[in-house]
């Protein structure tokens, strides 16, 4: 338990740190706890902080976790692979962001639910931004395109973009891989299309979140770098077979 607030002491001062380097505002970067495989618990120490986000991958977790967090105010993020069949769970839990809305039929059967449930959601657009035939999200030269569709249906509110950077040690190729976000996120951004904000870039995770934060994220998702290795391979949570 202790380690996960010093975890957390040390991530928020890297935060602050990359920030007042670039010449951005703290505020304006959002921390989610990336808390799959995580405890209730041990997510509940981490939100006592004061963290307000958590981000997970499956709905499976978010249920099973669901009445033990209702102790502690939070935000949840759905941040894996949406599978349409779990959709009336997304809603009915309390998810205030899906950030990995990532093509056509999932938006149409989102706004479809939404609206026999008289609700919205806030969604973020994921875009495949390392060509990384493993990783979801939309093309790069699609993602206008989807966003022009998704913007007509009243029950999402998209608020920007999410990716996942490639894997590598090499940060050059790390850092292409956020520049190239941000630099679709300009691209729709110029378009003004009704109804949609282009304000959140959420990209960065444990091993390239400065990287990210340099390049404009608005939103950095952390997990093993607060609540130490998983057990799993993250493959285990991005591949929709399993
Ligand atoms: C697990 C996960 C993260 C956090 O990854 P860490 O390397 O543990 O910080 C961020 N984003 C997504 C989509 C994830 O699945």
């Amino acid at each position: 338990m202790d380690s996960i607030l010093h975890n957390l002491q040390i991530i928020n001062e890297k935060i602050h740190r990359a920030t007042l380097q670039n010449g951005r505002n703290p505020e304006d970067i959002k921390l989610v706890l990336a808390t799959k495989t995580v405890s209730p618990e041990r997510i509940i120490t981490a939100l006592s902080t004061g963290e307000k986000f958590i981000g997970e991958n499956k709905i499976q977790e978010i249920i099973s976790k669901y009445d033990d967090l209702q102790t502690v105010p939070h935000k949840k993020h759905f941040i894996g692979h949406l599978q349409t069949n779990k959709i009336k769970d997304i809603i009915k839990y309390d998810v205030a962001c899906i950030e990995s809305v990532d093509r056509l039929d999932l938006a149409q059967k989102l706004q479809q639910r939404l609206t026999l449930e008289n609700k919205s959601m806030d969604i973020l657009i994921q875009v495949n931004t390392s060509g990384e035939s493993s990783k979801f999200g939309v093309r790069p030269e699609n993602t206008l395109d989807l966003v022009r569709s998704i913007a007509s249906m009243d029950r999402l509110h998209i608020k920007g973009l999410m990716t996942i950077g490639i894997f590598s040690d090499d940060h050059v190729k790390v850092r292409k891989c956020f520049k190239l976000l941000k630099q679709i996120r300009d691209q729709i951004a110029i378009q003004h299309i009704a109804g949609v904000e282009m304000k959140e870039l959420s990209m960065g995770m444990s091993g390239d979140f400065e990287i990210a934060i340099e390049e404009g994220a608005t939103i950095v998702r952390i997990g093993t770098a607060i609540f130490g290795k998983r057990i799993y391979p993250d493959s285990y949570y991005w591949n929709e077979s399993k």
